[in-house]
């Protein structure tokens, strides 16, 4: 995968990881069929990124990937004109490279961008599938294998606030979340590459953390989390140090969460 700033590229290689948990796959290949745009819900860190990069790689798309922020613009998806040896040459931006190239174009957390921003992709996502480039004065149809995803955390975004209902209604959405245990060990375990045992240790932690009674985590132990506390632990590092780095201290900086969190470990390791 190449990796630009905020836009990542994939190309055919390996297939990724992925272990599906429910009907997901099925639900994205039909959408994909159709052509239309797909909206991933589910807590950061869950797969959703993993999902759309093994869905591109097995319907054979090309796939782009924008990671949305707040001072994301327009321009920063559809191109702009940049000053090159003295000329000014358009350069497209990612969004309208996958609209010419027939590729799946995976706007990652894009509520966080601003309206003004978002209001770019309500003719891509239903039947006209085009794109206005504004600048160069011409409109793009989209070519066949161009699909757009989106995806939000409902934990802590409303979509609804920069997405309007008439388009969110022509998403196809697939709700995605942290994996059952035993799917969720077997990812830990391959991505961590360390023994069934360890892992689950780890998913009964992250578990615990989740099923935590009136917690104030804004976000809770991931899976993302998860692996890289195992990866730690496949450095040689212990397994309670690992959990203390990857998991507890990254959930919170307020001294009476970690002692707290750091006791729930205890408890489970
Ligand atoms: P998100 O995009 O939801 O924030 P990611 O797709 O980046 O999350 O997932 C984080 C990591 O968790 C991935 O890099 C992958 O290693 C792993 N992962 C999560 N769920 C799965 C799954 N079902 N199959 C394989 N890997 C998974």
């Amino acid at each position: 995968m190449l990796t630009d700033g905020s836009i990542a590229v994939q190309s055919a290689s390996e297939a990724p990881f992925y272990r599906a948990v429910g009907d997901e796959a099925e639900v994205f290949r039909a959408a994909a069929g159709g052509g239309l745009p797909v909206l991933l819900k589910g807590p950061t860190g869950c797969g959703k990124t993993r999902f759309v990069e093994a869905m591109a790689h097995e319907l054979g798309r090309g796939l782009i990937t924008v990671a949305g922020h707040e001072d994301m613009t327009s321009a920063d998806l559809v191109g702009r004109f940049l000053l090159k040896g003295g000329e000014t040459v358009w350069v497209d931006g990612p969004l309208t490279r996958a609209v010419r190239e027939g590729a799946i174009c995976y706007l990652d957390e894009v509520v966080e961008a601003r309206q003004d921003t978002v209001v770019v992709i309500h003719p891509l996502a239903d039947h006209r599938r085009e794109l206005a480039l504004d600048r160069l004065g011409t409109t793009l149809s989209a070519a066949p294998g161009f699909q757009l995803v989106i995806s939000y955390n409902p934990g802590y975004q409303s979509v609804l606030k920069n997405i309007k209902e008439s388009t969110r209604q022509r998403f196809v959405a697939i709700e995605l979340d942290f994996p059952p245990a035993e799917i969720e060990e077997q990812v830990v375990a391959h991505e961590a590459g360390i023994d069934a045992g360890t892992a689950g240790t780890l998913v009964r932690l992250g578990n615990a953390i989740r099923n935590l009674d009136g917690s104030p985590l804004r976000e809770v132990s991931s899976t993302r989390m998860l692996i890289l506390a195992g990866c730690l632990v496949a450095q040689g590092l212990s397994l309670r140090g690992a959990v203390q780095s990857a998991v507890v201290q990254t959930l919170s900086d307020d001294p009476d969460v970690v002692r707290a969190l750091g006791e729930l470990a205890d408890a489970v390791l």
